[in-house]
C-alpha cells in the first residue's frame, strides 16, 4: 500500500519533471527533504509538549540536551518557557553529576595513566527520531520505485536532480536485481547532468585564462558563469546531502 509518504514524493518528482533543468528552487534529495521536514515537525511538537511530555524531558536528561546542531535548531524555535524549563533541568543535572565528580579521570591502574573518561550520554533523541524518519523515507522510496511504474517514470525525467549519494545508498540497499540495476543508471545520470555542467564552468574558466592579452572586460565576459552556476551547490548536496541532514 502506499504510503502518505510516497504521495508526497511523487508529487515532488511530478512537480520537478515539468521544469526542464534541475536544481531550481526545490529540487534536492526528496529523502533529504521529506526528512527534514520531519525533524524540524518532531521539535515543533517538542516545543509544544515540553511541560508535560515527561518522557522526553527523561530522554533529554539521558542525553545531556540535543546534539549541537539540534541546539541551535531548538534555539530558532525562539521559545522562550520551553527552552527555560528543559534547559534549567539539564543545567541542574549537569551541576549534580559534577558535584559527584562524574566527569573526572578514573583513578590511575597500578601502571597505566588515568582512563579517559567515555561519554556518558546517550545519543541526541532528535537524530534517533531522524534515523527512524530517514529509514522510513528510503523505504517508502524504495518500495514506490520497484512497485510503481509511475514513480519510476517521474524519477527518470531529466529535469528530477535526484538522490543525494547517502540516500541512494540507502535505497539501493533495499532493492534487487534489475530493479536495482535502474535505479543506479538513473543515478549515473543525474550525476552526469551536474558532471556537465561543472564541466563548462571549467571550460569557462580555462577560456578566461587563455585570453591572457585580450582586455580585463574580455576576460570577464569568458569567465562569466550563467545558469550553470546552480550544478555547484547541487553537485555540494549530491555528495554530502543537504545542509542539517547529519
Ligand atoms: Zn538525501
Ligand atoms: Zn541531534
Amino acid at each position: 500500500m502506499p504510503t502518505q509518504t510516497y504521495f508526497e514524493m511523487l508529487e515532488m518528482l511530478q512537480a520537478e519533471s515539468h521544469s526542464h533543468r534541475p536544481g531550481r528552487h526545490r529540487h534536492v534529495c526528496p529523502v533529504c527533504r521529506l526528512t527534514l521536514q520531519g525533524v524540524d515537525r518532531f521539535m515543533h511538537l517538542i516545543s509544544l509538549e515540553n511541560v508535560t511530555d515527561v518522557d522526553m524531558r527523561l530522554q533529554l536528561r539521558a542525553s545531556g540536551g540535543f546534539c549541537n546542531r539540534h541546539s541551535y535548531e531548538w534555539l530558532k524555535l525562539n521559545d522562550a518557557l520551553g527552552t527555560a524549563i528543559i534547559y534549567e533541568d539539564l543545567l541542574r543535572e549537569a551541576t549534580k553529576r559534577i558535584e559527584k565528580g562524574e566527569f573526572q579521570a578514573r583513578r590511575a591502574g597500578l601502571f597505566g595513566r588515568p582512563a579517559a573518561p567515555g561519554n556518558p550520554f546517550s545519543p541526541c533523541p532528535v537524530c534517533l527520531h531522524q534515523e527512524e524518519i530517514e529509514n522510513r523515507v528510503a523505504n517508502d522510496f524504495a518500495e514506490g520505485f520497484a512497485e510503481q511504474p509511475r514513480f519510476r517514470e517521474a524519477y527518470a525525467a531529466p529535469g528530477v536532480a535526484g538522490l543525494c549519494l547517502s540516500h541512494f545508498r540507502r535505497v539501493v540497499s533495499r532493492l534487487d536485481g534489475t530493479i536495482a540495476a535502474e535505479l543506479s543508471s538513473r543515478q549515473q545520470e543525474k550525476f552526469g547532468a551536474t558532471q556537465a555542467l561543472l564541466r563548462q564552468i571549467i571550460d569557462k574558466m580555462d577560456a578566461g585564462r587563455k585570453l591572457e592579452h585580450a582586455d580585463e572586460e574580455a576576460k570577464q565576459a569568458a569567465r562569466s558563469i550563467g545558469e550553470e552556476r546552480e550544478a555547484l551547490t547541487r553537485a555540494i548536496w549530491q555528495m554530502a546531502g543537504l545542509e542539517d541532514i547529519n
